[in-house]
């Protein structure tokens, strides 16, 4: 009974919230939660949930997944807003629920922060796990990227679901031998192309066979640590490949998944990853292969990954990245472009960010010669400042500003072309801003 008045009373709060303009994504499941640890036990689900997790890319691939189902004629609820821990997707539920707590969708397509992974779905069913990769972040909060894998792994010991695995981070597929006993496990991997490399290129984890601790022998690197290795004494790394992305153009946008070709309006084989891990849930759940390929070449996410905008008649790209690797895949976006171009970095350390930022010093800032200013902002514009100097950029081209409107209003002073990375907490401000600028 206590439960059925927590969902009336949830439910008019984010009724209130919409009213306000306000978006509910966090607030209706943080009340109920507190007024109840298990309220989640009180949704009756009777569709399928599929989980993404991993450290990058969760919310363009849950986006991706959500929209494949929906373009398919299914049934979908999903925390589109990448709401993705405990409260957000109790939020979600909420919103969507009877009463009685039904949920009568036919999927539930929940983008998943990687440390609720086992607190959720040890509570409700879970029919697939996708699982994309594992960089360091967000220190503070997860603790060290290894005890977070084993968090995942102890979950999966006992988990007989669908799992789908990137097979190409060595620090995902080992998850594979978290349960023997799990015939449902489907890897996904991207063939060598053009942007391979047989050098690794930046600061890496997961060099290492998880098993027997032996250096592990790539094939090809994609980036990162993510590419095709093996390990050379106990042979893990080898797998039956269950989806398989071939002939891939990342400048073209286009690649194969067997005879077919697919078309993207992304230009990045870090986007490519996310698609490959949306296209083999698509391919588990059977869904029409035209309404596939069609979701895939009109699909963007408008929401600061990857965005590319005009504003004042000056190309600008906008990208979300809160760890090393997500600010290294940014920047060599902005390396290719051989145009004049500007960098807006704005680094927050609010307590969804990590308070620590000793991580910038992780990023790979060279090359940056050809960039004309790196404008700074944020709660901390003066540490990226420095860690910026610090990697031999001179100190007069880079301009810290203390709001982000003045920080804006800078960056437009010129023609030049504009690259734009913000963490967690700033994108959307800085979006903002951004969007409402005029001179
Ligand atoms: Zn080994």
């Amino acid at each position: 009974m206590k439960k059925f008045f927590i969902i009336i009373i949830t439910k008019a709060i984010t009724v209130l919230l919409k009213l306000l303009g306000k978006n509910a994504g966090n607030l209706p499941g943080s009340i109920a939660l507190k007024l109840d640890k298990d309220i989640i036990k009180y949704f009756k689900i009777r569709g399928k949930v599929i989980a993404v997790t991993g450290t990058n890319g969760k919310t363009m691939t849950n986006n991706c997944i959500a929209t494949i189902f929906k373009n398919s004629g299914k049934k979908v609820l999903s925390n589109l807003q990448g709401n993705n821990m405990e409260t957000g997707i109790i939020s979600a539920f909420i919103k969507n629920c009877s009463l009685t707590g039904k949920i009568d969708k036919y999927y539930l397509i929940l983008e998943t922060d990687e440390s609720y992974v086992p607190v959720l779905y040890s509570k409700i069913p879970l029919d697939c796990l996708v699982i994309l990769n594992f960089f360091r972040d967000q220190l503070d909060r997860n603790g060290e990227m290894e005890t977070l894998i084993l968090k995942i792994n102890k979950f999966l010991e006992t988990y007989t679901g669908n799992l789908i695995l990137n097979a190409d981070d060595p620090n995902v597929s080992r998850l594979a031998k978290a349960n023997t006993n799990n015939n449902n496990i489907y890897y996904y991997s991207i063939d060598e192309c053009e942007e391979s490399t047989k050098e690794l290129k930046e600061a890496a984890e997961g060099t290492y066979c998880p098993f027997c601790r032996t250096k592990l022998q790539y094939g090809y690197y994609q980036y990162a640590h993510v590419g095709r290795f093996e390990c050379p004494k106990c042979h893990y790394g080898k797998a039956d490949i269950y989806h398989f992305l071939t002939d891939v153009n990342v400048e073209g946008g286009t690649f194969k998944i067997g005879e077919e070709e697919y078309k993207t309006k992304y230009d990045s084989l870090y986007a490519f990853y996310d698609l490959a891990a949306a296209t083999s849930v698509a391919k588990l759940y059977e869904l029409p292969k035209e309404k596939v390929k069609q979701t895939i070449e009109e699909f963007v996410l408008n929401n600061g990954r990857l965005e590319k905008l005009e504003i004042n008649g000056c190309k600008t790209v906008i990208n979300l990245a809160k760890n090393p690797t997500g600010v290294n895949v940014s920047l060599k976006f902005l390396q290719k472009d051989q145009g004049k171009k500007e960098l807006l970095f704005v680094l927050n350390d609010n307590i969804a960010d990590g308070r620590d930022v000793s991580w910038i010093w992780d990023i790979d800032f060279k090359n940056l010669e050809n960039v004309e200013r790196v404008i700074t902002a944020g709660l901390r514009p003066y540490d990226i400042a420095i860690r910026i100097k610090t990697a031999g950029y001179p100190a007069d081209k880079i301009i810290p500003c203390n709001t982000l409107k003045e920080a804006v209003q800078t960056l437009y002073e010129t023609e030049n072309s504009k690259y734009v990375i913000a963490n967690y907490t700033a994108i959307q401000d800085v979006r903002k801003e951004i969007k409402s600028y005029n001179k």
